[in-house]
C-alpha cells in the first residue's frame, strides 16, 4: 500500500512522526573535531584531568603522527593512496593549554613536602603534559585569587588568543565543574575574552564548555558540579585514552587525595595523603565519553 492510499488524517500523523525523529537527530550530539587548532584554558595544574584529558590525549596522539608526514608523502607516493591516519594528522595541530596559576596554594599531600608545591606541581604537570601530549604555558597569577583580577585575566587570555589563533576553546562551565572559585573566573573571563576576539578576528573561535553529563554519576564523585541550563552539544570518544587519561591523573601525586572526590576511580585516596605516595586509579572508572556544550 502506498502512502497516498491511507486517510489524510494518518498522512498527517505519519508526517508528523517524521519530524519529530528528524527535530531529534537533529538535537542529538555532534563528534567534536580533531581538526585544526584547540586550546583549553583553565586555571590549575591537574584541570586539564577534569576537564578533557581524553580528548586532549587524541589530539596529542595524532599531532605527534605530523612529524612523519613526510613518511605519509612518501607512502603516497609509493601506494597512490594516503593512508588514512596520516591524512587525518595533518589536519590536527598539538593541543595547547593555558594555565592561570600554579595551583601553589593547594596541599602536598605528602609529597616533597622539602620542596615549595609550586615546583613539585611545575614537575607533575610536565609528566602530566608528556602522557597527554600537551603543550602547556602557565602564568604567573595567584592560585586562589583569580576572581579579584578577573579584567586583568581577560586581557591576559585575549592576548593569549592572538597569540595562538585556535581554532576552538574550550574552559569550564559557569559551575567551575567543582565550584571552586578560580574556576568560575577563569569560565567568565575566557568567555569574555573569546567575546572580544571575535569582534574583530578574521575567523572567530568557537567557544565550549565543558559539561558533565548528569548519567555518569558512576564515574563523578560528590564534588562534581553540573550545569543543567547548558545541553550537551557535542561528545569525544575516549575509551581507547582510559588508561592514558588515568596515568595523567596518577602524574599529578599530590592531588590525587583531592581527585577522589572528583572521580570515583580514586575514591579509595579521597582525603588520604600516602606517603611515598603509592596510587593506583581504576581504568574501568574512567569517562569512556567526554561531554561539551558549544556556546559561540
Ligand atoms: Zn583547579
Amino acid at each position: 500500500m502506498d502512502i497516498c492510499d491511507l486517510p489524510v488524517y494518518i498522512q498527517l500523523d505519519q508526517l508528523n512522526q517524521l519530524r519529530d525523529s528528524f527535530e531529534q537527530q537533529s538535537r542529538r550530539p555532534q563528534r567534536l573535531s580533531n581538526k585544526g587548532k584547540t586550546l583549553f584554558v583553565l586555571a590549575h595544574p591537574d584541570d586539564e584531568t577534569i576537564t578533557g584529558a581524553g580528548y586532549l590525549a587524541r589530539l596529542g596522539f595524532l599531532a605527534k603522527f605530523r612529524s612523519i608526514d613526510r613518511l605519509g608523502s612518501l607512502w603516497n607516493k609509493l601506494s597512490g593512496k594516503l593512508p588514512r591516519q596520516f591524512a587525518l594528522a595533518k589536519w590536527v595541530k598539538p593541543p595547547v593549554v593555558y594555565y592561570a596559576t600554579l595551583g601553589e596554594k593547594g596541599n602536598h599531600n605528602g609529597v616533597r613536602t622539602d620542596e615549595p608545591l609550586k615546583v613539585v606541581r611545575r614537575e607533575e604537570l610536565k609528566k602530566a603534559a608528556k602522557i597527554l601530549g600537551i603543550k602547556t604555558f602557565v602564568d604567573r597569577f595567584s592560585d586562589g585569587e583569580l576572581q579579584q583580577i578577573i579584567w586583568r585575566l581577560e586581557l591576559r587570555i585575549l592576548a593569549f588568543l592572538k597569540r595562538e589563533c585556535p581554532d576552538r576553546v574550550i574552559t569550564f562551565a559557569p559551575s567551575g565543574l567543582t565550584g571552586h572559585a578560580d574556576h568560575k573566573a577563569i569560565a567568565d573571563a575566557t568567555t569574555r575574552a573569546v567575546e572580544r576576539y571575535n569582534q574583530t578576528a578574521e575567523k572567530p573561535i568557537e567557544l565550549y564548555y565543558r559539561v558533565i553529563d548528569p548519567n555518569e554519576k558512576g564515574i563523578t564523585g560528590p564534588f562534581i558540579t553540573y550545569d543543567p541550563e547548558y545541553d550537551i552539544t557535542h561528545t569525544k570518544s575516549t575509551s581507547v585514552f582510559r588508561k592514558r587519561i588515568l596515568r595523567a591523573i596518577e602524574a599529578h601525586q599530590t592531588q590525587v587525595p583531592e581527585m577522589g572526590t572528583i572521580y570515583t576511580a580514586f575514591e579509595k585516596y579521597a582525603k588520604k595523603p600516602q606517603n611515598p605516595p603509592r596510587y593506583k586509579g581504576e581504568t574501568s572508572k574512567i569517562w569512556r565519553e567526554e561531554t561539551y556544550c558549544r556556546v559561540k
